[in-house]
């Protein structure tokens, strides 16, 4: 199994060092693992910042760990990435640390609209009682499209997050009614080889599923975008492998074949589906 998706205590919202998140994915029987911590930080006067020498250090002695865990686990495949948060003041920092940084694969997320987080924090509640769901979710959808735009990522994280919240103040969503947007955006996605990943985090959050939903990863691989990634998202050694049986069920029913794993920021070995089945037929 593979888990491209998760945070150590090098990122701001994470914890525990890398090695009890290589003891978990041992545990799990998970053999392919990408370390992908949040690139910005929270820096004085509690403001985000990204700034390029603040991360370059912080990922620089990332990569130590990934080289400590892969003597340490020869069973375990272990490349190291990051989660760019998109902020289009931010795209010349992240473009140097992805220059300046050896990593094999780089999530590209949106979680701020309108300069309001909308995954979390105190400010998600009023992005969402100010608009209308149609509102709320065009706007999001086309901060994803401002992103790929950018493009300075391998794949797109969780490409419909805005359903987290959205789904407790508005209920369950149809892709369908943003599906021309969502196509387009895909359609550009496939033009400048940017993948999708399954990310697993909202089985156990509100939405009850995956995110995407399976709708839009057919639409992806109608759309020709070249590679599926799956991962947790998990902050703690305890959830690292949560999901990850459901997203393959998702990927399988979305008819795509394979699943991608990275190395120096291409797409490297592909896993078929049909193989990750049989993980999750067999682990509990
Ligand atoms: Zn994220
Ligand atoms: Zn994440």
């Amino acid at each position: 199994m593979i888990n491209y998706h998760f945070h150590d205590h090098r990122s701001s919202d994470g914890s525990e060092p890398l090695r009890a998140h290589c003891e978990a994915a041992v545990a799990a029987g998970v053999r392919h693992i990408c370390i992908t911590n949040h690139a910005e930080a929270l820096g004085a006067g509690g403001r985000w910042v990204a700034d390029f020498r603040e991360m370059r250090d912080r990922f620089m002695a990332v990569r130590e760990s990934v080289a400590e865990c892969s003597a340490r686990y020869p069973g375990l495949e272990i490349r190291l990435g990051a989660e760019l948060e998109y902020r289009r003041e931010w795209t010349q920092a992240f473009d140097r640390l992805t220059a300046a940084v050896p990593f094999d694969f780089v999530i590209g997320s949106v979680h701020i609209v309108d300069g309001m987080n909308v995954s979390g924090g105190p400010e998600r509640d009023r992005f969402f009682m100010d608009r209308t769901q149609d509102e709320a979710y065009r706007r999001y959808f086309e901060e994803v499209e401002e992103m790929i735009a950018w493009g300075g990522f391998d794949v797109v994280g969780h490409f419909d997050l805005i359903k987290r919240f959205g789904h407790p103040h508005y209920g369950g969503y149809q892709p369908e009614r943003y599906g021309e947007g969502i196509r387009r955006t895909l359609t550009q996605m496939a033009e400048r080889g940017i993948g999708i990943e399954i990310n697993t985090s909202g089985v156990g959050q509100a939405p009850g599923r995956a995110y995407p939903e399976v709708s839009i990863l057919a639409w992806a691989r109608e759309a020709g975008v070249p590679c599926l990634t799956l991962g947790s998202d998990s902050h703690s050694p305890r959830s690292f492998a949560q999901g990850l049986r459901e997203g393959i069920e998702v990927a399988s029913l979305a008819g795509w074949n394979e699943v991608a794993t990275f190395e120096q920021r291409r797409p490297s070995v592909g896993l078929s589906i049909e193989a990750l089945v049989g993980w999750a037929s067999s682990s509990g």
